[in-house]
C-alpha cells in the first residue's frame, strides 16, 4: 500500500530547507507498488540533498525508501543489488565493513542510493558510474520494469540519461560490481600523503575532511556544491593563469581544463556574504548554506550574483549544479 501524505511540509523534504508544502507525497516502500501511482506527472526524490524547492511545489513528490542489499559473487567481482532508497553512506560503510573495498572515497556523500546514478556521484578522485554495472528502473512512458546497462546509462561529469530525461525513470535499485582486487586512488590532494594506505584510512581520511570543510546538513541547512565546476578551453585556460598564477586547473582528455568554481568564488570574495539568512559558508565557497529563516527569493539573488561576478570577472558562465525547483518544474538561473 502507498503511504501518502497531503500538504506536508517541504523542510523535511529536502535539505536546504527552505518553507513551503508539498501539495502531495506519495511514499515507495515496495517496488510493485510503481505500477497504482495515481499519476504519472510526479517529480522523484530520495533525501533532496541536491534538490531546492523555491516554492510550494503543486505537483505530486515520489519518496523513494525501498531498501534490501543483496549480495553475489563472481571470481572477480562482489555483486550487490541494492535498493534505491537506501541511505548513500551508510551503503559505502557496509561495504567497508564487509571487505568490498573501492567506494571509500565516495563516503560521507549525503543522499540515497537511488540518485547516486542521475548526477553520477563523485568525490575525491572517484565515480560512482565506474562502479555501476546496471540500473533497475520502472520506466514511466511504457509501464514496466527495465534493466540499464553501464553504457545504456551514458555516465559522464555530473551527468546521465536520467539527468537529462526527469520524467521517464524511476529507479528502483542499482547494480554494483566491485572489483575484489582493490587499489587505493589517493591520487587527489587530500588523500596523497597517505603512504600504502588501506581502505579504511581512505575513508577516515575523506569523512575527516568532508567534516572539516562542508557543513553537516543535520545542523545546518545546505544542499553542496551549489554550482559546477566550469570547464574552459585551453586557450582561456592560459589567459586566465597569466593574471592568476596560483589557479590549478585540471586537465580533461579533450584539451580543455576544468576548474574549481569554489576558487573562483573565493577569489571574488564572496566567503561569508550573506543577503538575509542565506550565505555563502565561511569555509567553503561553493556550499551555499540556509542559517535559519532563509526565502527563496534571497538565494535566487545571492545565487545570480554570484553567477554575474564570475561572467564578468573571468568570463566564465557558472551552471548550477543544483535541481532547482518553482511549483511545478526545473528553473535556471
Ligand atoms: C553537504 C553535501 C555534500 C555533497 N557532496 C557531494 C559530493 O561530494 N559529490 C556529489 O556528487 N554530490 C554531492 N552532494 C549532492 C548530493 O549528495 C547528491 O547529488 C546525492 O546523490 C543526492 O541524493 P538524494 O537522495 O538526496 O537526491 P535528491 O536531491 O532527492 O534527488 C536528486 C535528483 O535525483 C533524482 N532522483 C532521486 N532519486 C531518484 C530515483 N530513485 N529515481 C530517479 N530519479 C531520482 C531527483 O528527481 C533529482 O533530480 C552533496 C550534498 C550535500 C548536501
Amino acid at each position: 500500500m502507498i503511504v501518502t501524505k497531503h500538504n506536508a511540509p517541504l523542510k523535511q523534504l529536502h535539505t536546504f530547507r527552505l518553507p513551503g508544502v508539498a501539495r502531495v507525497v506519495y511514499y515507495l516502500r515496495d517496488k510493485h507498488d510503481c505500477a497504482s501511482l495515481p499519476t504519472n506527472n510526479y517529480l522523484v526524490i530520495g533525501h533532496g540533498s541536491n534538490t531546492i524547492f523555491t516554492s510550494d511545489f503543486e505537483r505530486p513528490l515520489v519518496r523513494v525508501e525501498l531498501r534490501g542489499i543483496e549480495m553475489t559473487e563472481s571470481s572477480e567481482h562482489w555483486l550487490l543489488k541494492v535498493a534505491a532508497g537506501e541511505p548513500w553512506h551508510e551503503f559505502v560503510t557496509y561495504c567497508l565493513d564487509s571487505g568490498y573495498f573501492g567506494l571509500e572515497n565516495l563516503a560521507l556523500i549525503p543522499g540515497t542510493v537511488g540518485a547516486a546514478p542521475v548526477q553520477n556521484i563523485g568525490a575525491y578522485g572517484s565515480e560512482v558510474a565506474d562502479f555501476i554495472s546496471s540500473v533497475e528502473a520502472w520506466d514511466r512512458e511504457q509501464h514496466c520494469f527495465v534493466q540499464l546497462e553501464h553504457d545504456d546509462c551514458q555516465f559522464a561529469y555530473r551527468d546521465s540519461i536520467f539527468k537529462k530525461n526527469p520524467q521517464r525513470w524511476l529507479i528502483t535499485a542499482v547494480y554494483f560490481r566491485i572489483p575484489k582486487r582493490w587499489c587505493a586512488n589517493n591520487q587527489y590532494a587530500e588523500l596523497s600523503d597517505l603512504v600504502e594506505p588501506t581502505a579504511a584510512q581512505i575513508y577516515q581520511r575523506v569523512i575527516s575532511v568532508r567534516q572539516n570543510k562542508l557543513p553537516d546538513p543535520d545542523l545546518v541547512a545546505n544542499a553542496g556544491s551549489f554550482f559546477k565546476n566550469p570547464t574552459v578551453s585551453a586557450q582561456h585556460y592560459q589567459q586566465l593563469v597569466s593574471l592568476y598564477p596560483e589557479l590549478r586547473g585540471y586537465a580533461n582528455a579533450d584539451g580543455s581544463f576544468k576548474l574549481a568554481a569554489g576558487w573562483l568564488i573565493d577569489k571574488r570574495g564572496w566567503k561569508g556574504k550573506q543577503i538575509g539568512s542565506i550565505a555563502v559558508h565561511q569555509r567553503q565557497a561553493l556550499v551555499l548554506i540556509n542559517s535559519g529563516n532563509g526565502c527563496s527569493a534571497d538565494l535566487l539573488a545571492l545565487a545570480t550574483a554570484i553567477k554575474n561576478d564570475i561572467q564578468q570577472s573571468f568570463a566564465i558562465t557558472l551552471e548550477v549544479e543544483v535541481r532547482l525547483f518553482d511549483d511545478q518544474s526545473l528553473i535556471q538561473l
